[in-house]
C-alpha cells in the first residue's frame, strides 16, 4: 500500500505463530482508482493482493502463479474478462479457482454469460466494497477453508463468522450487524489501529455518507455488549488515531 502512504499491511499480518500464508487475491481491473480501493480493502482483511490492469497480463500471472481468488473486471484492455475466465476454466491449474466478475449495470445477458462461462459470482458496478468483501470471504471459506478461519478467538472472546455468533466466556454476546462487523474487523487484525474513516469505508462502505461520530456510537455499543458483566475492555481508543483490538488481550492476564 505504498501508493496510499499507509503501512504495509502484509508486514503486520505475519504475527508470530501464524505460519499459514494469507490467501492471495488477484485484482484484474483497468480503472486505477477502483483497483487501488480494492487492494486497500483486501489488505485490510489480512489477505495478500496483486493487481494487473490488462487481460493478457492476468493470463500470464494466472499461469505463472495462480492466486487463491480472482476479482475480474469484464471490460479490459488486451483480453476481455470473459475470455480470461473462459481460458482459466479450460486449464487444469485454474479450473476451480474462484472468480468474481465485475460487470457494468444493466448487462443482464452478459452476467448470465459470465456465470455460464464459469464465474462463481458477479457484482454490478458501482458496488459497495463491504458487499464485495463479504462475497470474497464467503468464496474463500468455501474454497480455502484451511486459509480463512471461520472462528476468531482472543482470550475469552470467540467470534464465529459462519453463524454470526459471539461468545464471551460462556455467555452469548448479542450484537447488532454493525457491531458484529466492527468486532470482526478489529479482531481480524489485533493491534492494528483503524481510523474512523477506515472503519467507515470497511464496514459502511465508501459511498456511505455517515458522520465519523457514528463509529464512536457503535464502538460504544460494542464495548457495552462485550463487557456486560464488567469484564475487561478489549478495544483500545487511540487518541487522534482511532481504534484497535488490544493485541495483548487474553495473553497478559
Ligand atoms: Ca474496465
Amino acid at each position: 500500500m505504498t501508493e496510499l502512504g499507509a503501512q504495509s499491511v502484509s508486514d503486520r499480518t505475519s504475527r508470530p505463530g501464524s505460519a499459514v500464508a494469507p490467501p492471495r487475491i488477484l485484482v484484474v481491473e483497468d480503472e486505477a482508482a477502483l483497483s487501488l480501493l480494492l487492494a486497500y480493502n483486501i489488505e485490510a482483511e489480512g489477505f495478500a493482493v496483486e493487481r494487473v490492469e490488462r487481460g493478457d497480463e492476468a493470463e500470464l500471472r494466472l499461469i505463472e502463479s495462480p492466486p487463491d481468488l480472482v476479482i475480474l473486471d469484464w471490460m479490459l484492455p488486451g483480453v476481455s474478462g470473459l475470455e480470461v475466465c473462459r481460458r482459466m476454466r479450460a486449464r487444469e491449474a485454474t479450473r476451480t479457482l474462484p472468480v468474481i466478475m465485475l460487470t457494468a449495470r444493466g448487462d443482464e445477458s452478459e452476467r448470465v454469460r459470465g456465470l455460464t462461462i464459469g464465474a462463481d459470482d458477479y457484482i454490478v458496478k458501482p458496488f459497495s466494497v463491504p458487499e464485495l468483501m463479504a462475497r470474497v470471504r464467503a468464496l474463500l471459506r468455501r474454497s480455502r477453508p484451511d486459509r480463512v478461519a471461520a472462528l476468531l478467538v482472543a482470550g475469552d472472546i470467540a467470534l464465529d463468522r459462519e453463524n454470526w455468533r459471539v461468545v464471551r466466556s460462556s455467555r452469548s454476546v448479542h450484537l447488532g450487524p454493525t457491531e458484529f462487523r466492527l468486532l470482526e474487523y478489529l479482531m481480524g487484525k489485533p493491534g492494528r489501529v483503524f481510523s474512523r474513516a477506515q472503519l467507515l469505508d470497511g464496514i459502511w462502505g465508501l459511498s456511505a455518507e455517515i458522520d465519523e461520530r457514528t463509529v464512536d456510537v457503535h464502538v460504544g455499543r460494542l464495548r457495552k455488549a462485550l463487557a456486560l458483566a464488567g469484564e475487561r475492555d478489549p478495544i483500545r481508543t487511540i487518541r487522534g488515531a482511532g481504534y484497535s483490538f488490544d493485541e495483548t488481550f487474553g495473553k497478559s492476564d
